[in-house]
């Protein structure tokens, strides 16, 4: 398989080049030159397959030959060795539940993907690779863990002191080897405008290998689709397919979604529930996309305000907006509607949802009031726990910390402080 770059001004390039690089020389974001279509037979099958075995038909096609049979197997098995349940609230409402990963959030399984295969390719090439990344909070911690004692792969993790959360904070910062958090007494953009700078240096490119691990890289995007395989391996009315509600931010989970309705997954419908940052509901409702700043909400993994996945969702559909809006519909909630519904669910189902979860849930209900005849499924993208500042005080209970965080919050936190400074960053960098 070969990707193109979205800008189409740099040569196409393979599996292992697109996932190395992350971003095309041109600055475009890689799409594969074509979609894998699955015979019905696939999808006849699919409850007697493994989650592996489908992870491995679903992924195989677009990582070629870059990576041998065997290897991709045991990546695989690595990637996805926790369970994605389909759990039932009632008669129509499913949640998907992508939260049992070790960091509570669905960005787990791209990020422990990408990591083994960056690590693979790493040790092909016989060079160390240092993976520098910028955090509001979940994409640290996912990265931190994916990578943690890969060999041959180095992680700086750069975060904003006293702006992500005290479970965020451990995840980020009590691993250690080969993980290297620095707490920059800076905002998130501080953060990552000293990512752009290094990114920048030819100096610093030079003398190490540097490379991103941001959602856009193909090698965290495409994995994702896994989920949606499982989910319908899970469904139990295959007669009739079920509507698959996303809560979205950088879009690219939604995107996922959407390719593998490409490659023949049944699916009646999509929907981007996002909160009050609705540049998506927007475009849908009015055909204009205009990038907005970001405005802060509870469902802060989704506060993003110029989606950088978006545009492949478009390429998917070959910018036919009409084809576009007659499988995909958006909706925006505010933080009002995100509480009331994360109290409304805990009363009525005795479930507790997490903000983004609570957006999925709502979007998903509001469309099946207007759908009667369908059901759906709203993917619950983190575990509660991770955010039970907001949602005790909304259920009025405590949320029980799970085994995987308990551990944590015990270690001890190593950071190195650093001011919003590039000289700093530079000279950590090449004393690595
Ligand atoms: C990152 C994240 C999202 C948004 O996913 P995108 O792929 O960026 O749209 C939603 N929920 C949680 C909990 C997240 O961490």
């Amino acid at each position: 398989m070969q990707y193109y770059s979205l800008n189409r001004q740099s040569p196409p390039v393979d599996f292992k080049e697109a996932a190395i690089h992350g971003q095309a020389p041109d600055k475009g974001l890689y799409f594969p030159e074509h979609i894998p279509v699955f015979d019905s037979s696939f999808f006849h099958n699919i409850e007697k397959m493994s989650n592996e075995e489908i992870a491995y038909q679903v992924i195989q096609p677009y990582v070629g030959n870059s990576i041998p049979e065997k290897i991709l197997r045991k990546i695989i098995s690595e990637t996805i060795n926790f369970p994605i349940p389909l759990a039932k609230l009632n008669e129509k409402i499913y949640s998907l539940e992508l939260f049992y990963g070790p960091t509570l959030a669905f960005k787990d399984v791209g990020a422990r993907f990408m990591s083994r295969c960056l690590g693979y390719f790493a040790k092909e090439r016989n060079e160390k690779l240092v993976v520098l990344v910028a955090t509001s909070g979940d994409t640290g911690g996912a990265v931190a863990n994916g990578f943690y004692e890969v060999k041959g792969v180095d992680v700086v993790i750069l975060y904003p002191s006293a702006k992500v959360s005290m479970v965020q904070e451990k995840q980020l910062t009590t691993l250690g080897k080969n993980i290297h958090a620095l707490e920059v007494n800076g905002n998130f953009d501080d953060c990552q405008q000293l990512v752009k700078q290094a990114f920048a240096d030819k100096e610093v490119k030079q003398k190490i290998f540097l490379t991103s691990a941001n959602s856009i890289n193909i090698a965290r995007w495409l994995p994702q689709q896994f989920y949606y395989f499982f989910a319908y391996r899970q469904w139990p009315d295959k007669k009739h397919p079920p509507v698959i509600s996303v809560p979205s931010g950088n879009f690219g989970n939604l995107c996922a979604a959407v390719l593998s309705h490409a490659s023949g997954l049944p699916v009646q419908h999509f929907i981007a529930a996002c909160n009050v940052n609705d540049v998506v509901p927007e475009f849908l409702k009015t055909g204009d996309y205009h990038p907005k700043k970001t405005i802060a909400t509870i469902s802060n993994a989704m506060d993003v305000g110029d989606p950088n996945n978006f545009i492949r969702i478009l390429e998917i559909f070959e910018e036919d907006i009409s084809e576009l809006k007659r499988i995909l519909s958006a909706f925006s909630i505010t933080d009002d509607e995100t509480r009331a519904t994360i109290k409304k669910v805990y009363r009525q189902y005795h479930y507790v949802l997490d903000p983004h979860g609570a957006v999925g849930y709502l979007s998903l209900e509001r469309f099946l009031k207007k759908n009667p005849g369908l059901k759906g499924i709203f993917v619950e993208t983190a575990h509660p726990v991770k955010f039970y500042d907001v949602v005790e005080p909304v259920i009025e209970e405590k949320i029980p910390l799970p085994p995987a965080v308990q551990g944590i919050m015990d270690k001890y936190k190593v950071a190195t402080k650093m001011d919003v400074d590039y000289n700093s960053l530079k000279k950590f960098l090449l004393k690595l």
